[in-house]
């Protein structure tokens, strides 16, 4: 390991064999946390060739169990998104392209870096198992439509292992790393078509188009080269999504968005990406399909019956923190969300992701956006309503959360959503 270390520090590519050879002596523990960091470094700061990528690739997926799904009546499919503040698509849509007859075998992440974890959201909803057996996932995915579940040590236990080892080590903003992270997980999904939602800017991985459509021309190339049909999207990620950033608040907004009460930028990206989704996998006229789905109840109880299935009794799920505070504008002007990666490190100061891989997440820490960006503020104005289960928690995010913004005189720049 140590030569190998030694090799990409000095640009060298790797063979397939070696990545095989890292990949499987770091499951099996042969190959310490600390070696591992200085690889991911390496690669980190020096990349991996497309070829190497795919090798890659390759050894996650195979460090697990690869579904195959026989006989289902409609296309199997899913979206990814590469991570953001208040994301909470993947929630929503998924329901509803169940809702439109699609399969959709889900494997996330919990959260990583600054941005939160599909899993960790649902986790947040009182008995949802996401550690189902292979045999249940597929079942679910049979029988509803649709299972969402965390890499487990059946499938991509590479992932699991070494995403958590990334999240602590500065190394999630590398191309080929996440590559490899989101297309394993896919590819041992057993779908047939991908649709990824690469977000772009102040409160994401990728910071600018460019950037962007190298990672999607990877995910592409990579995702063709197993089978899957690809097509990445790019939309914004200079603010949150929605009006709620956390954990169970950001479910609370989903469900209400199942049924048809969605904020405009959720419904804007939900419609896109979903008629993205529908169109690769050959069915027309996305837009009106979904909003039947909506409009009927079907996309809701979609989620409904998938979250029972993963062991939830009370689907009556509120968000009720005891500890809350409203931030209020210290001057009047215009709000400039500058820094939408500190908002969601108030998140995780608030108690909602990890800073250590032992600690446990509170579920009720978040906050709501009562404004937005370049909406113009009088002093004393409520910006936002921040809140969790712990005083001083509250405090500690409250800090991060107002270094954030910003009130300026002049408009700032406003952002489209979709690029
Ligand atoms: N999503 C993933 O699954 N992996 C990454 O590395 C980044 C986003």
């Amino acid at each position: 390991m140590y030569t190998l270390i030694k090799n990409k520090q000095n640009c060298l590519a790797h063979t397939s064999n070696e990545i095989e050879f890292i990949v499987q002596n770091y499951i099996k523990n042969e190959i310490p946390d600390y070696q591992m960091s200085a690889w991911l470094m390496a690669i980190y700061l020096n990349g991996m060739n497309d070829q190497e990528t795919m090798y890659y690739t390759k050894s996650l997926t195979n460090s697990g169990e690869k579904i195959i799904f026989k006989n289902l009546n409609g296309p199997i499919i899913d979206k990814h998104s590469t991570g953001g503040v208040g994301d909470k698509i993947s929630l929503i849509l998924g329901p509803i392209l169940a809702a439109c007859n699609c399969y959709i075998p889900m494997i996330v992440g919990r959260g990583l870096g600054h941005t939160g974890g599909t899993l960790d959201k649902l986790e947040s909803i009182k008995g949802y198992n996401g550690f189902l057996n292979i045999t249940n996932f597929k079942k679910n995915v049979q029988d509803i439509g649709i299972s969402i579940i965390g890499q487990t040590n059946e499938i991509c236990p590479a992932d699991k292992k070494i995403y958590a080892l990334r999240d602590l080590t500065g190394t999630i903003e590398s191309i080929p790393l996440i590559c490899g992270s989101i297309l394993s997980k896919k590819i041992a999904e057993g779908i047939d078509y991908l649709v990824l939602d690469i977000k772009i800017g102040n409160g994401a991985f990728i910071k600018n188009k460019k950037e962007a459509i190298i990672l999607g021309k990877y995910l592409k190339n990579v995702g063709e080269k197993f089978q899957i049909k690809v097509k990445y999207l790019i939309t914004d990620m200079n603010q949150p999504l929605g009006n709620y950033s956390g954990l169970l608040c950001e479910v609370v907004e989903s469900i209400k968005t199942l049924k048809g009460d969605g904020p405009s930028d959720i419904l804007e990206i939900v419609y896109y990406l979903g008629e993205h989704c529908l169109k690769i996998a050959g069915i027309n006229n996305g837009k009106d399909k979904i909003s039947n789905v909506i409009n009927d109840g079907t996309a809701y109880e979609k989620f409904e019956q998938m979250i029972i299935r993963h062991g939830v009794k009370n689907i009556n799920i509120k968000h009720n923190p005891l500890e809350s505070k409203i931030i209020k504008s210290k001057e009047e002007g215009y709000l400039n969300f500058f820094n939408t990666k500190g908002l969601g490190l108030s998140i995780i100061e608030l108690g909602g992701g990890r800073k250590k891989i032992e600690d446990s997440i509170d579920p009720h820490a978040g906050f709501k956006l009562i404004k937005k960006h370049g909406d113009y503020v009088k002093k004393n104005d409520p910006i936002a309503e921040i809140f969790c289960s712990n005083l001083n928690k509250l405090k500690l995010g409250t800090e991060t959360f107002k270094k954030s913004i910003k009130i300026v005189k002049n408009l700032p720049k406003k952002y489209k959503l979709i690029y």
